[in-house]
């Protein structure tokens, strides 16, 4: 899978895609990855991206012209891009957009800056997507949100190929992953639940299943109504979400 990047600061990526997981997914081949240089694509000498708004206001906008240049230049060459823009006014990124990306051949990031783009670029986008309810002073963060969210999920780009179906927002349940302790069993007084060092695998798979829906009803009760769970397990969280609302 190839991700590229458009972007005043193109050099913002390397330091975090050539690190740790996402740096060995790209030394194997997992995905490829291309930053650009919106800049490129401009025809002055100061190499000008933004102006001010039609009807005044603070701060500068993204011109279209360069993005459009851009996105035509990189477009014409190999697989057309699905095109990605960001913004705080997007549909919220979550896990099932990542698992649609990771289906896609060639995936073209558009970083926005300064106030925004000028509306007329978002003809051009695929996807417009918000990582959350928070305002950055630019796209490339979210970019790399989205590239490692999607990579994680392609093949052979974690050690054990099952850490990523078994994890929080997972199709399989769609409840917040259960909580997990490693060494020592027990630890300024706090104790691991006896079951996990039990050896017994399904009451293990049992508890862990209980605990997920209890995080999930404490933490994120919005992800209930599409989880998947038995009557007894929807019983069961309707209670969990009762007693939370008499805290
Ligand atoms: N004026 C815009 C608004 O109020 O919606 C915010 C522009 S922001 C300072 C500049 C750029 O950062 C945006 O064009 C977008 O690419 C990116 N950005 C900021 N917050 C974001 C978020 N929550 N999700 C995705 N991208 C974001």
């Amino acid at each position: 899978m190839l991700f590229e990047a458009l972007s005043v600061i193109p050099e913002v990526f390397s330091p975090y895609l050539e690190t740790s997981i996402m740096g060995r997914a790209l030394r194997s081949g997992v995905f490829e990855f291309r930053a650009y240089d919106l800049r490129d694509w401009t025809h002055d000498r100061h190499r000008t991206v933004d102006d001010a708004p039609f009807g005044g206001g603070p701060g500068m906008l993204m011109k279209p012209a360069p993005i459009f240049e851009a996105l035509d230049d990189i477009g014409s060459k190999g697989p057309r891009p699905h095109v990605v823009f960001f913004s705080p006014c997007g549909t919220r990124f979550d896990q099932r957009a990542a698992e649609r990306l990771a289906d896609k051949e060639r995936v073209l990031c558009v970083c926005g800056r300064y106030e925004g783009i000028d509306e007329r670029v978002y003809t051009l986008a695929d996807d417009v997507f918000s990582i959350g309810d928070y305002v950055l002073t630019g796209g490339e963060l979210a970019a790399l949100v989205v590239i490692d969210s999607v990579v994680r999920l392609l093949p052979g780009a974690l050690g054990d190929e099952a850490s990523s179906v078994d994890e929080s927002f997972s199709q399989d349940s769609g409840l917040l992953e259960y909580a997990q302790y490693t060494r020592p069993s027990s630890y300024r007084g706090m104790d691991v639940p006896e079951v996990l060092l039990s050896g017994d695998h399904g009451r293990v798979a049992q508890w862990r299943r209980e605990n997920a829906i209890e995080r999930t009803a404490r933490w994120r009760p919005d992800l209930l109504e599409s989880a998947r769970l038995d009557p007894n397990e929807r019983a069961r969280a309707r209670e969990l979400m009762l007693e939370g609302e008499g805290d």
